[in-house]
């Protein structure tokens, strides 16, 4: 595939891009290219190598939570680079010991495995629950989405991931999201329940009121973890430090990535108080924990804190979804607004992907699918107010005018 295709799939028309062409050649072809080379960052705004500016609603599809070239983490990141990066687990680290007693504080569990990415914190919770239980079954939910690697890939739903990479692990079933009825029988027996508390590659989705709970009860009632993947809604997200609290419900074992070190790569498995730990060699990781994601996270936690990032949130996130729920309410192409804090998702009755286009290509807007046809808001939650509504009003006057 040339670049120059690619470039002709978004519909642009610009110079073949140095960056993309390579990318195109050299790289193993996992993404579909959006035509857009991305340059530089600040705050919730995004430039291409053009010049052109983006606001961001993509955030690093959730990792860039405090926006790009945050000068608080840029200045930690420097510092800690200039200290150690690497740190092997056996050897003990003050980033690292400063980044469980935040992330402790921050969560309330007691005990966390520090990895790499948000699939490798899934993979840690399986085999946590493996261990523990003794039991091999896990049961998810259907359109959840909890990674790629093969364990997190068996207990992800949708078919275009998983079929081609078949056999998974077979001791994977898939349940109705939402839906509590059958489940103690699947849960007697079972390692663990993994859930969302919104699903969000699956649609953006949140959880109807009383399924946690429920799963919570089933659990309890046969020794079966209860799991909730927040690595897409965890760290403010959803209006909430953790998305689970919109609930009142704790999980034995939280999953967390994407922004935790502010888009360096990092993910967690958090143990509620009372598990166990792992037995010594039963898990680890080269880079998991290393002191510059590590210090990083430091950061995070205390800006997200400092600048009440999840109320700030909560309030953009109901004025957005008022918005978007009263002016689309009779828009033909417009099925549902769904969503909780600045996790957003429009649900349209046609693909996704060509108001996702317009909206780059016309009005310096990046965003994201959630599923063929859900167009889904990611944005930093820095992002500024008047950006923000500049989106929500771009998108209202292309859904009622009918593009
Ligand atoms: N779980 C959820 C809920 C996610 O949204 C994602 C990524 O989108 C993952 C797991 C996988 O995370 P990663 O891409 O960092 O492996």
């Amino acid at each position: 595939m040339t670049a120059g295709r690619i470039l002709g799939e978004e519909g642009r028309t610009a110079v073949e891009d140095p960056a993309q062409a390579t990318e195109a050649r050299r790289g193993a072809g996992a993404y579909r290219s959006r035509g857009i080379t991305l340059v530089r960052g600040e705050g919730a705004w995004l430039w291409d190598s053009e010049g052109r500016r983006y606001v961001d609603c993509v955030g690093g599809q959730g990792a860039a939570i405090l926006g790009h070239g945050h000068p608080r983490l840029a200045e930690t990141l420097a510092r800690q680079a200039a200290r150690l990066i690497s740190c092997p687990g056996s050897f003990a680290n003050d980033a690292r010991g400063a980044v469980y007693e935040r992330l402790a504080a921050f969560t309330g569990m007691a005990r966390f495995f520090l990895c790499n990415s948000g699939t490798e914190a899934v993979e840690a919770a399986l085999k946590y629950a493996r261990w523990s239980t003794g039991r091999s079954r896990l049961v998810a939910c259907m359109r959840g989405f909890h990674g790629r690697t093969m364990g997190s890939l068996s207990v992800t739903w949708d078919r275009h991931y998983r079929e081609p990479f078949a056999p998974l692990v077979p001791d994977a079933e898939h349940v109705p999201f939402g839906r509590l009825e059958g489940l103690d029988e699947l849960a007697r027996d079972a390692a663990a329940i993994l859930v969302e508390p919104v699903q969000g590659e699956g649609g953006v989705r949140p959880a109807p009121a009383g399924y946690l709970a429920g799963l919570r009860e089933i659990c309890d009632r046969h020794g079966t973890l209860l799991i909730f993947d927040e690595i897409q809604t965890g760290l403010g997200r959803t209006g909430r430090p953790m998305a689970a609290e919109h609930w009142g419900v704790q999980a034995d074992l939280v999953t967390l990535g994407k922004g935790l070190a502010g888009g360096v790569p990092m993910g967690a498995l958090a143990l509620r108080e009372g598990l166990e730990p792992f037995p010594v060699g039963a898990h680890g990781s080269t880079f998991g924990g290393n002191p510059l994601a590590a210090a990083a996270a430091v950061t995070v936690l205390e800006v997200i804190e400092a600048d009440r990032l999840p109320q700030r949130a909560r309030r953009l996130g109901e004025e957005a979804l008022a918005t978007l729920r009263r002016e689309l309410q009779s828009a033909p192409q417009v099925r549902e607004v769904r969503g909780l804090g600045l996790l957003i998702g429009i649900e349209l009755r046609s693909k996704a992907g060509p108001l996702l286009q317009r909206l780059a290509a016309e009005d310096g807007i990046l965003a994201l699918p959630a599923g063929p046809t859900v167009l889904r808001l990611l944005p930093p939650l820095v992002i500024a107010e008047d950006d923000l509504r500049r989106v929500i009003e771009r998108l209202v006057v292309r859904l009622r005018g009918g593009a």
